[in-house]
């Protein structure tokens, strides 16, 4: 089984200020993803859907007083709401490609502990798998069991993590608009150079982009969540998703350039 994630960088406009998809990218991403050829699940990331509510309402920060719960309760309903949205474009993309997509919503069945995953049953997804769908999760705005934060947004990226190792993935796929991880950021400093294996004892400079607004941490937060997964045991390779011809290589299990964590 193949563990796909699909990067909102690559689906949406990220660094715009309302919500934007790529529609270039969509519509050829769901044309490659259409050339699977194993059980897959599919993640995507929230890109300009999540992350501009979740900046504007402080999802996932400690709550002040009780106005402020109310604020961050708009925030968590217009945040689910829009990435729910773009989880039905994605879908209804795949379904015009012949994809049997199901759109399955992280919030109505997880809960997280300071912000990490405490209550999620994988079994409706392993069901709709037997049964021959590709489920389609996302990056969302769920309950957190912390009386001080009460929300939280969990990214694609730690939902990656989480369902390879329940779901027992054989191969972990992440594209993202860039070639894999660099020794800096390729969109700022043009000598970054691509690392093509990356292990806990890499030495990487993580600057994020200042106009990328992204909750979840970016590049950071993903090989964080990556490098968890490595020590269980199971190996991830980032691909560019950007490059026309990578995600249907990798879907069909066939070689693609990108960066290794092991
Ligand atoms: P996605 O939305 O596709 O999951 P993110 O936006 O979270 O991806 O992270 C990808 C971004 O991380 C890239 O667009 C790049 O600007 C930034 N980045 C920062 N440091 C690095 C690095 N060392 N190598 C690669 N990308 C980096």
């Amino acid at each position: 089984m193949i563990i796909l994630k699909i990067g909102g960088s690559a689906l949406t406009i990220k660094d715009a200020d309302k919500p934007t998809i790529d529609e270039v990218n969509l519509d050829r991403i769901a044309q490659e993803v259409s050339a699977y050829n194993e059980d897959m699940v599919i993640v995507h990331g929230a890109g300009s859907y999540g992350h501009i509510y979740a900046k504007k309402f402080g999802i996932g920060d400690v709550i002040g007083n009780v106005n402020d719960h109310l604020y961050k309760l708009e925030g968590l309903c217009r945040t689910q709401a829009s990435v729910q949205l773009l989880n039905y474009i994605v879908v209804e993309k795949l379904h015009e490609k012949g994809v049997p997509a199901i759109g399955i919503k992280p919030s109505s069945f997880i809960v997280t502990d300071n912000k990490r995953i405490a209550v999620c049953d994988t079994k409706i997804i392993k069901q709709y798998i037997d049964n021959g769908f590709v489920p389609v999760l996302y990056g969302d705005a769920v309950l957190d069991y912390n009386d001080y934060i009460k929300f939280a947004i969990i990214s694609g990226d730690q939902l990656i993590t989480y369902l390879a190792k329940e779901l027992k993935a054989d191969r972990v796929i992440l594209s993202s608009d860039v070639d894999g991880i660099y020794t800096d950021n390729p969109k700022i400093n043009p000598e970054a150079k691509l690392i093509d294996i990356v292990t806990k004892d890499t030495k990487l400079t993580l600057t994020e982009n200042e106009d990328q607004a992204d909750v979840t941490g970016g590049m950071g937060g993903k090989i964080k969540e990556l490098l968890q997964l490595a020590e269980e045991g199971i190996e991830s390779q980032i691909i560019n998703a950007e490059t026309p011809g990578n995600i249907k290589l990798a879907v069909s299990g066939q070689e693609v350039k990108g960066t290794i964590i092991k």
